[in-house]
């Protein structure tokens, strides 16, 4: 691990150039066998390529040793000087794949530019590499990557991820599975009047159904919206999004995707997304 590099503004981008190919983003291993998305390498490769698309795209790649194998953490930044700046992230979890793979699409896809002249966007596609080829929740170590963001010692994956929220952001979404549920559903973490939570759920009814249980996961539920209430006393371990609420994003939305085949929670996902980036424009 390199700490200085953790600093976003110390490190390295890179800017590549037009030359590469462009990659096919429906590549029929990525929708009809998961398992062959398990190559992080192969993973790094494809979002170099997709980034080498935009002459304005930036790609950090930050070095660690996990389990006693280097990886690279991504950094995809997109557009430059709009108002308005949203954090993207994914696989937090390592075996939770259609995040990275909603971000990977929406970046090969240029979908991203239609909203550029509002937002700029930092993309953090995967953030547990080790976990994403071994398909585990947790990390090398064992670790539940967002139950750590409290931790004296966190783990590298979690202080990469801290050095990048301690930026300004105007948002932040958070692209989770939970394959226990039969529908979408979210957490909302926002300041009073940033609640955008129920009006994304409305987007994405048409690809996927919400979850209207009255509890998720042992928690009160409202029409498929968990109101994370912030208490910076909590015994248990931080997630990002509580992480995020006292660096100052007033908006954190941490979606979970149901059981449902890789390809529709893609889709919810990136309904979500552009629903979000929508509303809070
Ligand atoms: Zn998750």
């Amino acid at each position: 691990m390199r700490p200085e590099c953790f600093k976003p503004d110390a490190c390295d981008t890179t800017r590549i150039g037009m030359s590469l190919k462009q990659s096919d983003p429906h590549d029929a291993r990525s929708l009809m066998n998961p398992a062959a998305l398990r190559g992080y390498t192969h993973l790094v490769e494809r979002v170099r390529l997709a980034v080498s698309m935009d002459r304005e795209a930036r790609l950090g790649l930050h070095e660690f040793t996990a389990a006693g194998k280097t990886y690279e953490f991504m950094q995809v930044v997109l557009g430059s000087g709009a108002p308005q700046r949203v954090l993207l992230s994914a696989g937090i979890h390592g075996d939770e794949l259609a995040g990275v793979e909603g971000l990977c699409e929406w970046l090969e896809s240029h979908a991203y530019m239609k909203f550029l002249h509002r937002w700029d966007i930092t993309m953090l596609p995967c953030l547990n590499p080790w976990g994403y080829e071994h398909d585990t929740r947790e990390n090398g170590d064992g670790r539940d990557l967002n139950r750590e963001f409290n931790s004296s010692h966190p783990p590298q994956e979690v202080l990469f991820v801290q050095s990048v929220a301690q930026q300004r952001f105007d948002l932040s979404l958070e692209l989770h599975v939970d394959a226990d549920s039969a529908g979408y559903y979210l957490y909302e973490t926002v300041r009073p009047g940033a609640d955008i939570g129920h009006r994304v759920l409305e987007r994405i009814r048409t690809i996927m159904p919400v979850n209207l249980d009255a509890t998720i996961d042992g928690r009160s539920t409202d029409g498929g919206v968990i109101v994370r209430h912030p208490t910076f006393g909590n015994p248990n371990g931080w997630p990002m999004a509580l992480y995020g609420f006292a660096q100052g994003i007033p908006c954190s939305l941490t979606l979970e995707a149901g059981r449902s085949p890789l390809q529709r929670q893609v889709q919810a996902h990136l309904q979500a997304i552009e629903a979000a980036l929508g509303l809070c424009s």
